[in-house]
């Protein structure tokens, strides 16, 4: 497996000066364009790595998949989608087009920037540090990584930098949609994009997911069964931002990237992804993490389709 994976990162390298790095968030100019990794974590604890699997870069929207599963348990389904919807919007992430001129109003799903903060407002806490903590302790439990961190420089970045996700959580307290303080809603968001993390750390968290809400070393069941299928649906029709159609074709498992080059995925009942690749497509989603798992998904038959 380990000889397979280095010669598909080794493969994949020539699609990396096809891509970008984000400019919106100035930090993250400071990522290394040229870094290119995966790991696997089978469900039965197995782990393989290749490439620049050491590197560390922030988890951006990778986790907002966590932020789901911890509002829904929280505050429950109906609480969460009266507020924020279940469909696929076909724009970027951060438009906020359609927050206005769809009625009644609510960010369209989970995975879009709106959605995405208004869903980390509902998770319960006394103030917005309690918040933060016990998304971050999930983190570390969900990645058997104790030592995850936030990245302080680029969560300073996102905050000075963040007006358009401000604008949206201003627009969406007016009518509603978020009813707890903006200032400290966005800043959890902030810091919960923020979180350090590499790709073994993601491929921990897919197979947290694969495994439906267990954890696979302790056997603990740690989110109920129906949030994490819940999650993983989202990851299926909006995970890739608006190229998730094309990725459910050409891949076909639950995914979700990130603007820090992350992708993390879960194959249900079998292993959980973690590819790192700073240099971004149009859509946001790492150029050659894309390639190196439509490689693993062809070569390993890991299509859930
Ligand atoms: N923190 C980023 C933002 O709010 C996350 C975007 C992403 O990874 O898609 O713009």
């Amino acid at each position: 497996m380990e000889n397979y994976l280095q010669k598909v990162v080794e493969d994949k390298r020539s699609y990396i000066d096809k891509g970008t790095l984000p400019e919106y968030i100035p930090e993250l100019q400071k990522a290394r364009k040229d870094a290119l990794g995966v790991s696997i974590v089978t469900i039965e604890g197995d782990t393989h790595h290749a490439g620049d699997y050491k590197y560390s870069f922030t988890i951006q929207s990778i986790s907002k998949v966590i932020s789901l599963m911890l509002a829904l348990k929280d505050k429950g389904e109906s609480y969460v989608f009266s507020r924020v919807g279940m469909e696929p919007t076909g724009d970027p992430f951060n438009s906020m087009v359609k927050l206005e001129t769809v009625r009644p109003s609510k960010p369209f799903n989970p995975m879009i920037n709106a959605g995405a903060i208004a869903v980390s407002s509902m998770i319960e806490g006394n103030s917005g540090e309690e918040k933060i903590k016990k998304l971050l302790d999930f983190f570390r439990k969900i990645t058997h990584n104790p030592e995850l961190e936030i990245n302080e420089d680029v969560y300073l970045s996102e905050k000075r930098t963040g007006d358009r996700n401000r604008a949206m959580a201003y627009f969406m307290k007016d009518v509603g949609v978020i009813t707890e303080d903006i200032e400290d809603s966005l800043d959890v968001y902030f810091r919960q994009c923020s979180i350090e993390v590499t790709t073994k750390d993601i491929a921990y968290i897919g197979a947290f997911l694969a495994n439906n809400g267990v954890d696979i070393i302790t056997g603990e069941r740690v989110m109920e069964e129906r949030f994490v299928k819940i999650a993983k649906t989202f990851m299926v029709t909006c995970g890739m931002y608006n190229g998730s159609g094309e990725f459910a074709i050409n891949v076909g498992f639950p995914a979700k990237s990130g603007v820090g080059g992350g992708i993390m995925a879960a194959v249900p009942g079998k292993m959980g992804i973690g590819v790192v690749g700073p240099s971004l497509d149009e859509k946001g989603n790492s150029i050659a993490g894309l390639e190196i798992l439509k490689d693993l998904s062809k070569n390993l038959d890991l299509s859930i389709f």
